[in-house]
């Protein structure tokens, strides 16, 4: 089978160089598989997505020398798609409909998880449509349903192993909002099996949300992907890159001279610019789960 990589950015701001690590690394796994690199523009944050973003950041790859195959894929054009999956969903009675806001959601919470409070289930049930002033803002998985549904599953890490998934890490996720379909986790799922995605490289820091993909993969009947969670640009002192140090973004290593083929050959050789190194602390997610 054909190795199927893709470099899927959200074009909610310039692309700094923890991006250019992570499109490097799609990009050359395909290349040393002579499989297929894609490129996929997240754009369906409505709120956040901007046109000089996703605009740029086909001039930034160009500049590091990364190809890619065939045109660029936008998330926006599969909107359509989303909203069909949300209503399977619905019609197999997995998802309900919440009009809780995230401060209510918060104040009730009493767990954390992986993206942050889990909600508490207070509209866990309702079976209420999406019309009327009062209709719900977001549409949630009814988690433990659908685990029933699903049974247990696995995935693979090419780095990590094998994990037993454990979506109930994340209680019951936002699967659509009144202004958007499809949430991350469902617009990204449906996306990498419609693009034929065979081998999912991403930061450590989505590691965790492997689960739910995996999840939604057996719900809605998707092909499931091998996944290659690479480890996170971090400053110097093992810190998260923090865009308030104003490291330069790509455009403005671009747009200044700089040669981007040869800021690529160093980070394929482990060279960082400005003290940054890689972390691979959160491999330790991997090791924890059996
Ligand atoms: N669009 C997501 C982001 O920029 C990444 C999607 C993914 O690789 O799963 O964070
Ligand atoms: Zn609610």
């Amino acid at each position: 089978m054909t190795t199927v990589t893709r470099f899927a950015p959200s074009p909610n701001g310039p692309l700094h160089l923890g991006h250019a690590y992570a499109a490097v690394v799609a990009h050359d796994l395909a290349r040393a598989r002579e499989g297929r690199f894609l490129l996929r523009i997240e754009d369906i944050d409505g709120a956040r997505s901007r046109a000089e973003f996703a605009e740029s950041t086909l001039d930034d790859l160009r500049w590091l020398g990364l190809d890619w195959d065939g045109a660029a894929i936008r998330q926006s054009a599969r909107i359509a798609a989303h909203a069909a999956a949300l209503d399977d969903l619905r019609r197999e009675g997995l998802v309900y409909p919440c009009t809780c806001t995230r401060a209510e959601v918060a104040a009730a919470a009493t767990e954390t998880g992986p993206d942050g409070p889990i909600y508490p289930g207070t509209c866990r049930g309702r079976t209420d449509g999406p019309d009327g002033p009062d209709g719900p803002v977001a549409w949630r998985l009814d988690m433990a349903r659908a685990i029933a549904r699903a049974g247990p599953l696995k995935w693979t890490d090419e780095l990590a192993g094998v994990q037993v998934a454990q979506p109930e890490l994340f209680g019951d996720v936002v699967l659509g909002r009144k202004d958007a379909p499809g949430s991350y986790h469902l617009a990204v799922t449906l996306d990498d099996a419609a693009d034929g995605v065979t081998l999912v490289t991403r930061g450590m820091d989505l590691f965790a949300s492997t689960h739910v993909h995996r999840l939604l993969q057996t719900l809605l009947g998707l092909s499931v992907p091998v996944w290659h969670h690479h480890a996170l640009l971090v400053e110097g002192d093992g810190e998260k890159l923090a865009k308030r140090r104003g490291s330069p973004s790509l455009a403005d290593r671009r747009l200044a001279g700089e040669d981007g083929r040869a800021l690529a050959a160093d980070i394929r050789a482990g060279r960082f610019p400005g003290g940054l190194s890689l972390s691979f602390s959160a491999l330790a997610i991997g090791r924890e789960n059996p």
